[in-house]
């Protein structure tokens, strides 16, 4: 049976951490792809990831390339080319810039790789979803966006340090865009199937929030020179793995809403199951007023980047 093919583009932190944990799951092989003007970064880096694999038993061809002949038919293709953000920037700021190498790079993945399914990391997240989509005339079920995962995973690791419980016991739902302006849904939050709100005082469940919220911004003002890598992706490849093995896991991703929540034709963060297919469903869950107002101000948001887009 042929091994699953999985292009990376993008060869910095996000692309390049995304490939070891994809190699460490054995998720198939991988071919790291970047600019020409960095020739011999992905080469390099895949073949010091390769030299790894004894070591970790894990077996995957592991390649690098400055062109997209190598990726043709993949059937995942991550997206994080682009720039990332410096401090003082918000991830609004790099909305010209990672448009033009969002489209560009999804035109020339779907010629290559006409039947892949394209996770999008690229900042804005929202936005790029959205120009990734356009470009690469791919269905929607197959095009997403990885920002809830990461956001939810800080949520939980927050919470877990707090309540003094195991990260694994704590299950979270946040939903929205990437950004300031996420809504975690207290309501939908458990420790061990107990509620968050009958463990964590309003108080500290606030502070958490905020802290989540601004999880992003708290380490590139930490690292200076970049953005956080390991957890977004971490939070990807947890992506990729429930579509590559087909395991229907129910993960926030920023997914194709026309109908569901009204939202009316832009990709944004809800609970999607995950398979073989793609998105294979939006769940819509209950809000209620107050939920609904912070989702639909989440919502204008995505939709106010998305129309300032020339795509
Ligand atoms: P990075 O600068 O380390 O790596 C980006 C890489 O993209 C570089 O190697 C660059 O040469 C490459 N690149 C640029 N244009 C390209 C093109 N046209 N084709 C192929 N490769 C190209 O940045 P990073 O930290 O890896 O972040 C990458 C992107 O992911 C940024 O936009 C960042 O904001 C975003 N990000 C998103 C999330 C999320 O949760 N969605 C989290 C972290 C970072």
């Amino acid at each position: 049976m042929r091994r699953a093919k999985i292009t990376i583009v993008g060869a910095g932190n996000v692309g390049a951490t995304a490939a070891v944990w994809a190699a460490s799951k054995e998720l198939g092989d991988i071919i790291l792809v970047d600019v020409p003007a960095v020739e011999g970064l992905p080469q390099g880096k895949a073949l010091d990831l390769y030299e790894a694999s004894p070591v970790e038993g894990f077996d995957a061809k592991i390649t690098g390339a400055t062109s997209y002949e190598p990726t043709a038919d993949s059937d995942l293709v991550i997206i994080t080319a682009g720039v990332a953000r410096k401090p003082g920037m918000s991830r609004d700021d790099l909305l010209n810039i990672n448009t033009g190498i969002v489209k560009t790079v999804s035109q020339t993945v779907a010629r290559f790789s006409p039947n892949a399914i394209l996770i999008v990391v690229s900042n804005p997240l929202d936005a790029m979803v959205y120009v990734a989509w356009k470009s690469s005339g791919f269905p929607t079920r197959r095009v997403l966006g990885q920002a809830g995962v990461l956001d939810t995973a800080r949520y939980r690791s927050f919470l877990a340090a707090e309540i003094g419980c195991s990260v694994e016991d704590v299950q979270a739902l946040l939903l929205g865009g990437h950004g300031d302006d996420m809504v975690p849904l207290p309501r939908y939050t458990f420790a061990g199937g107990i509620p968050i709100t009958q463990l964590v005082s309003p108080e500290r469940l606030t502070e958490i929030i905020r802290r989540t919220r601004n999880g992003g911004a708290e380490i590139v003002s930490l690292l200076k020179t970049g953005s956080a890598y390991y957890a977004p992706a971490s939070a990807t490849i947890q992506m990729a793995e429930s579509i590559i093995r087909d395991k229907k896991r129910i993960l926030p991703c920023a997914a194709y809403c026309e109908a569901e929540y009204g939202v009316g034709g832009y990709f944004v963060g809800v609970p999607c199951i995950l398979g073989k297919e793609g998105v294979e469903r939006v769940i819509e869950v209950e809000l209620d007023p107050e939920e609904r107002k912070a989702f639909q101000s989440s919502v204008e948001h995505v939709k106010q980047l998305v129309k300032s887009l020339k795509v």
